[in-house]
């Protein structure tokens, strides 16, 4: 027998930034809602799925990780197509990858080929004591760029399922 596809819409979600911020269990978090904390260099997820219903629309989520191609700055125009959302993260204990923003910034809408909505995550919000960034710099970055902005944790879940559930309600205008 088949199982019925019952999903009205399809959305594709990408992940940016400098490697080690926290991608790849981003990701992880965001479909499976799980963290891997051993993993020293990417876990290598290519992209997962999952079904968020908002307003009586049932949303397919795709999320789409880079796998590692950003340490050789090698991510394709197809990593990019059809993209409606694309999350560019940063690690607040890593001043160099919030300096890094402008230039992921700058692909993502060189690159991208229509609307996109792009929200700045800074990840690792569970060690505060290290903390190179502040939330205010931040915020104010997100504003002067138009992005939409929140502190993660991929370690403790902390915001992960808000930021989806955001990036969501935002994009719903578009489908
Ligand atoms: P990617 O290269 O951007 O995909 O980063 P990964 O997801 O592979 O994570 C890089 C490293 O940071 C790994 O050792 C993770 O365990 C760790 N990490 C990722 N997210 C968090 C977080 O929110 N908090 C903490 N403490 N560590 C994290």
């Amino acid at each position: 027998y088949e199982r019925k596809v019952n999903y009205t819409h399809f959305l594709k979600y990408i992940m940016v930034g400098d490697s080690a911020v926290g991608k790849s269990n981003l990701t992880l978090q965001f479909v499976d809602r799980r963290f891997s904390p051993n993993s020293e260099f990417t876990i290598g997820v290519e992209f997962g799925s999952r079904i968020i219903d908002i307003d009586n629309k049932q949303l397919k989520i795709q999320v789409w990780d880079t796998a590692g191609q950003e340490k050789f700055r090698s991510i394709t125009r197809a990593y990019y197509r059809g993209a409606v959302g694309a999350m560019i993260v940063y690690d607040i204990t890593r001043r160099e990858t919030f300096d890094s923003l402008t230039s992921w910034l700058s692909d993502c809408r060189k690159y991208s080929t229509g609307d996109i909505t792009i929200t700045l995550i800074g990840n690792k919000s569970d060690l505060e004591s290290a903390r190179q960034v502040s939330t205010a710099e931040a915020q104010s970055f997100a504003e002067e760029h138009g992005l939409l902005f929140f502190e993660a944790s991929a370690k403790t879940g902390t915001n992960v399922n808000e930021i989806l559930i955001n990036l969501t309600i935002y994009n719903q205008n578009l489908v």
